[in-house]
């Protein structure tokens, strides 16, 4: 075994209990790496008694003083880039560059808390002769950040910088499957002068966020994963009167006209479909063509079939996920689809036992097909035949999901229709990856998120903090009046 067992990390330090483990693999190899405890109320229990502990002083701190922390802890992420990339890539397999852009974006996340001092000030006005009415923002407790496997650094960063700086307390409840990452970032937060007990990563899965989402001490929950689960921890979660931000999973479609720039649409598509082995929640799963588009369908065709398995991408997280994702494409095959790039045969030489798939392309797939409608999570995109682009809103509308929509041609009226109409909370133009950067908050529509507001940016200001309006009357010469 590469690491020693891992341990939860309560108080500023490591907490061994004797809580089953779970084996921990690299996908690129079949490899068991490490082994993570399957925690559950009891351990997230003596997580939040240690955090409430702390909670007071750490929210009594000036901002200013607080945000020193992200400042510190933003530099860390960029002097440790290379050791963070390759665990990510360890753990989750995803390719280098894949690895380091999450690292980046992770400094991004951190580098938009760095401003927070700036955004989040308080307002005050004269209400009344005399009377001033003032907001000022105040942290939620201790609150709880559940995350999945396919983004282990960034999307732990999506709430903890915002989350810590406001003024909370955090228990991070990684994916168990990529557990390596939560560990690394409590620990560099500890280096850049977080205190004890400010941060704490409770390993486990259901049983451990079961636990979070009932326990009284808990304030506020976000989670990040599939939509069975989202809604699980949405419907928990607010049952016991916590706010709670659930995003949940995708199916993404990219409206493709016949004026797509050949190349940037083809490049573009192929790349949102297949980067992080189409383990994104904003990755290409639908391309819905409008029209005569064989000649960009011919292009993808082409740059998928370059792809070389091990270097320009990655296996996807497990054996069962493979299986799972060769079983859509071998039923919509038998359903009358067309493979035009099929990826089910993929083997990498010398790590025969990574769980690998090649990017696969599906042609004339209906709307009716299990492909067609449902979270495929894997370097897949089915292709669906439309005459206009009225037809293809309607079939990106049909999709329960909302995280993602795109389109690709060179007519502005066209892609304003397409922004306007598609029913997701993130829409591109000629854009296969349409992720808004900071300061522009992220989050989806419909069943790809529960609860009001985004997880990031300006918009996890108000889920994270909560406000306190304070009137208050100093000078009895002003008098008094209707409203004072
Ligand atoms: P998952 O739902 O299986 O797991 C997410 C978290 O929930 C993990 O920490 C896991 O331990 C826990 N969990 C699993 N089963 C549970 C249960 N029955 N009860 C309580 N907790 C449980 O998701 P995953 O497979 O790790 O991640 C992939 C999914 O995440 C995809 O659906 C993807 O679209 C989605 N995702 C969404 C976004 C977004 O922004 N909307 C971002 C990243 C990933």
């Amino acid at each position: 075994m590469k690491y020693p067992d891992l341990t939860n990390w309560l108080a500023g330090g490591p907490d061994a209990s004797d809580v089953a483990l779970l084996d921990v693999t690299d996908p690129s190899t079949g490899d068991i790496i490490a082994r993570v405890p399957m925690s559950a109320a009891r351990e997230v229990d003596r997580a939040v008694r240690a955090a409430a502990s702390v909670h007071p002083a750490w929210a009594a701190l000036p901002i200013k003083e607080r945000v020193q922390v992200m400042f510190r802890y933003r530099n860390l992420l960029e002097r440790h880039i290379d050791e963070l990339t390759a665990l990510v890539t360890e753990e989750n397999g995803k390719i280098g560059i894949e690895a380091r852009a999450e690292i980046l974006k992770s400094i991004e996340l951190t580098e938009f808390a760095c401003s927070l001092p700036q955004i989040a000030t308080g307002t005050v006005l004269e209400v009344s002769r005399g009377v001033e009415c003032r907001v000022e923002r105040f942290p939620v407790g201790v609150v709880g950040v559940i995350t999945p496997f396919n983004f282990p650094n960034m999307v732990p960063n999506w709430s903890l910088p915002n989350a810590l700086t406001l003024g909370n307390c955090v228990i991070l409840k990684p994916s168990e499957l990529v557990p390596l990452s939560g560990m690394r970032i409590a620990a560099l937060l500890q280096e850049a002068g977080l205190p004890a007990g400010v941060l704490q990563v409770v390993h486990g899965g259901r049983d451990a966020v079961e636990a979070l989402c009932d326990h009284p001490g808990i304030a506020g929950l976000t989670f990040v994963g599939s939509t069975k689960v989202a809604k699980i921890v949405y419907r928990r979660a607010t049952g016991t009167l916590k706010r709670c931000l659930a995003l949940g999973g995708a199916k993404n479609h990219l409206i493709v006209m016949p004026d797509a720039d050949r190349e940037m649409a083809a490049t573009n598509i192929v790349a949102s479909m297949s980067g992080c082995a189409g383990q994104r929640c904003m990755a290409a799963s639908v391309m819905v063509a409008v029209a005569d588009t064989d000649h960009i369908v011919a292009r993808m065709v082409e740059v998928a079939k370059a792809m070389q398995p091990g270097k320009d991408f990655g296996p996807v997280i497990s054996a069962a996920s493979r299986a799972r994702i060769v079983g859509y494409i071998d039923e919509a095959e038998r359903a009358g689809a067309t493979v035009l790039v099929d990826g089910r045969r993929t083997v990498v030489k010398g790590r025969e036992g990574g769980f690998y798939l090649g990017p696969t392309i599906i042609d004339h797939v209906t709307p009716v097909m299990r492909i067609a409608q449902e979270e495929v999570f894997g370097p897949v995109l089915s292709i669906v035949r439309t005459r206009d682009v009225d037809e293809a809103l309607r079939v990106e509308a049909a999709s329960p999901y909302g995280n993602a929509a795109s389109v690709f041609t060179e007519s502005g009226g066209v892609a304003r229709y397409v922004m306007e109409h598609a029913t997701a909370g993130m829409v591109g133009v000629n854009v296969g990856v349409p992720v808004p950067r900071e300061p522009f908050s992220f989050g989806g529509w419909n069943e790809s998120r529960f609860g009001v507001g985004d997880i990031t940016g300006h918009s996890s200001i108000e889920f994270w903090t909560q406000a306190k309006k304070m009137t208050t009357k100093w000078n009895r010469e002003a008098g008094t009046n209707w409203m004072s």
